[in-house]
C-alpha cells in the first residue's frame, strides 16, 4: 500500500502534468511510461517476477489471447453453457493445479459436489424421500417410518423407491436436478433473479435432510476437504449456520456437537495431508430472523468463539439481500459485542446486489462501520466512493465470486463485472466459489479462471494470479504465525508450480 502511494505520487502526479502539457503527437515514451504506471496499480501490479515466473507469464499471456479471439469467449457467456468449454481451456488445467492458498467464501451446505451427496449419501440405508407439493424434495435418514410433517405428507423408503422405478441411472440424476441451479438452459430455467433465487433457497432445504443427518455430516466435512484439497487449496473458511444434526432413533446434537467434530475432521484431515493448514467456521445466520433471534445467535456467537477459538472465526449474516433485512436494521444486535467488550470478528455479506441507493445498497458501507474484516461479494462496492476508500484504507479485501454473480444474474457477460474496476486498481481482494455444488463448479478453479480471464482480461498476469492466492492467506482469519507458515507452504508449492510449468 505505502508503495504504491509512493509510485502514485512520484510518477503519476508530474506524468499527467506532462501529458496536459503536450500538443500534437503524443510522446511514445511518456506513452509507455504511462501504460506502466497504470498496469502497476493492478492487482499483482507491484510484484516483480522471477525468470521463470515470466516465461510462464508469457505462455499465459499467448494461452489468453487465443481464447480471447475464438468463436466463444467463456466469460462472455453463462457459466452453464461453457462449463465444459472451459474444462478444455489449457489456462484452466494450469489453474486447476496452481497451489491457490485460501477459500474464504463458500458455504457450508453447498461445499460438497451433489454427484457425491446423490451417489453416496442417497444410497445409504435408512434413507427416506419425499415430493413436496411445489416439486421439491426432502430427504430423512430414520430407523422407522417417518411421521408425516407441514411440508411432508408421505414418506417413501429410497431403496423400495429405487428397486420400484428401476432405472437407477435416470433416478439419480432427477435427484441431482433437485439439489443444484446447474441447468442446460439457464435462460429459460431462470428468466430473473426471483426465479433463481427461489431454486436456490429450495435446493439449501432439500439438501439439509441429507447433510443435517449425523454421520453424513462427518462424512461431508472429509469429503468437502478432499475437494478443496484437490483443487490445490489448502485452508478454509466455512460460512456454517451450525444446524443442528440428528442421529438416526431422532437424538438431536447442538452446535458445540458440530464444532467438535468439525475439528476432529479438519485435525484427521491434516494428519493425512501435512501441506493443508486447517479450516475455520464463520457462524452465520438468516437476515429473515428477528432481532431478538440475532441477538440471541450473535450472544452464542461470542460464547461458541470463546470456547473455540481455533474454530470460529467469526459472525455473517446469510440470505438474499434484497429480500431480507439490512445490516443497520439488526444494529443493535451487531453493536452487542462491541458494548460488553466481546471478540466477535464479522465477514458480512454486503452489497450482493444491483439495486443502486436503496436501503440494501447501504449495506456495504454499514459493514464497514461495522468493523467488518471481509466484505462477502461486495458487488455493489464500485459504486460507493466512499465505502470503497474506507475499504481499501482498512484492507478490508472484498471476496469476489465471479460465478455466483452470474448465475444470480446480477451481471451476464463477466467481462462487465464492477470487480473488473477494483482488479485495476489493485483492491484488496480474494476469489472464492460460494456455492460450489449448486453451480456445479468445485474448489476455485472455475472462480479463478473467470476472474483471471474475463475480469481481469489480458492485462491480469501471472503476477495477478500470485497476489490473488497470497491475498487469500493474508486476508484470512489466521493468526500471524500461521499466516507466516501457511506463506511459507504456498511458496514452496508456487516455486514447484512454476517450475514445473514454465
Ligand atoms: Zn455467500
Amino acid at each position: 500500500m505505502a508503495i504504491s502511494l509512493c509510485v502514485a505520487l512520484l510518477t503519476t502526479v508530474p506524468l499527467l502534468w506532462l501529458v496536459r502539457e503536450t500538443d500534437g503527437m503524443p510522446d511514445p515514451a511518456r506513452r509507455d511510461l504511462l501504460m506502466r504506471e497504470e498496469t502497476s496499480r493492478q492487482t499483482g501490479g507491484l510484484l516483480t517476477l522471477t525468470a521463470a515466473e515470466q516465461k510462464l507469464d508469457t505462455r499465459l499471456h499467448q494461452l489468453k489471447e487465443r481464447e480471447m479471439s475464438a468463436a466463444q469467449f467463456p466469460p462472455a457467456v453463462h457459466f452453464f453453457k461453457v462449463k465444459t468449454l472451459i474444462e478444455k481451456s489449457p489456462i484452466f488445467k494450469l489453474l486447476q493445479r496452481m497451489p491457490k492458498g485460501a477459500a474464504l467464501h463458500i458455504h457450508g451446505s453447498s461445499v460438497v459436489g451433489v454427484e457425491w451427496l446423490v451417489k453416496n449419501v442417497t444410497h445409504r440405508p435408512h434413507c427416506y424421500i419425499c415430493f413436496t407439493w411445489d416439486n421439491s424434495v426432502r430427504f430423512l435418514f430414520s430407523d422407522r417410518q417417518p411421521f408425516p410433517r407441514w411440508d411432508c405428507f408421505y414418506w417413501q423408503l429410497l431403496e423400495t423407491l429405487r428397486a420400484k422405478i428401476g432405472d437407477d441411472a435416470g433416478f439419480d440424476n432427477s435427484l441431482m436436478q433437485h439439489l443444484t441451479l446447474f441447468t442446460e438452459d439457464p435462460d429459460g430455467e431462470y428468466p430473473n433473479q426471483d426465479v433463481v433465487w427461489e431454486k436456490f433457497e429450495k435446493a439449501f432445504i432439500a439438501a439439509a435432510g441429507l447433510i443435517t443427518h449425523a454421520p453424513v455430516l462427518r462424512d461431508y466435512y472429509r469429503q468437502a476437504l478432499e475437494e478443496l484439497h484437490k483443487d490445490n487449496i489448502m485452508y478454509l473458511e466455512l460460512r456454517s449456520g451450525l444446524s443442528r444434526t440428528y442421529e438416526l432413533d431422532g437424538t438431536i446434537h447442538d452446535k458445540t456437537w458440530t464444532l467438535n467434530m468439525f475439528q476432529e475432521v479438519t485435525e484427521n484431515f491434516k494428519r493425512d495431508h501435512p501441506d493443508f493448514l486447517g479450516a475455520r467456521i464463520i457462524i452465520s445466520v438468516h437476515r429473515a430472523l428477528s432481532v431478538s433471534a440475532v441477538t440471541a445467535a450473535v450472544k452464542e456467537a461470542i460464547q461458541l468463539k470463546m470456547e473455540f477459538p481455533d474454530v470460529v472465526a467469526g459472525f455473517d449474516m446469510v440470505g438474499r439481500e434484497n429480500d431480507g433485512r439490512t445490516l443497520w436494521y439488526f444494529r443493535e444486535a451487531l453493536s452487542l459485542p462491541a458494548d460488553i467488550g466481546a471478540s466477535l470478528p464479522f465477514f458480512f455479506h454486503a452489497g450482493e446486489t444491483d439495486d443502486e441507493g436503496t436501503d440494501v445498497d447501504q449495506n456495504i458501507l454499514d459493514a464497514l462501520l461495522f468493523n467488518t474484516t471481509r466484505i462477502g461479494h461486495g458487488y455493489a462496492l464500485a459504486h460507493h466512493p466512499l465505502a470503497k476508500e474506507l475499504s481499501r484504507k482498512r484492507n478490508v479485501a472484498v471476496e469476489l465470486c465471479p460465478i455466483s454473480n452470474q448465475v444470480l444474474k446480477l451481471v451476464s457477460d463477466l467481462r462487465n463485472h464492477p470487480a473488473a474496476v477494483l482488479m485495476s486498481e489493485g483492491h484488496p481482494m480474494v476469489i472464492s466459489s460460494d456455492d460450489p455444488s449448486l453451480f456445479g463448479t468445485s474448489g476455485l478453479s472455475y472462480d479463478f479462471y473467470e476472474a483471471f480471464v474475463g475480469i481481469g482480461g489480458l492485462k491480469a498476469n501471472l503476477g495477478t494470479l500470485k497476489e490473488l492466492a497470497l491475498n487469500s492467506i493474508r486476508y484470512s482469519s489466521l493468526p500471524a504465525h500461521l499466516k507466516d507458515v501457511g506463506l511459507t507452504t504456498w511458496q514452496n508449492k508456487w516455486n514447484a508450480f512454476v517450475s514445473e510449468n514454465s
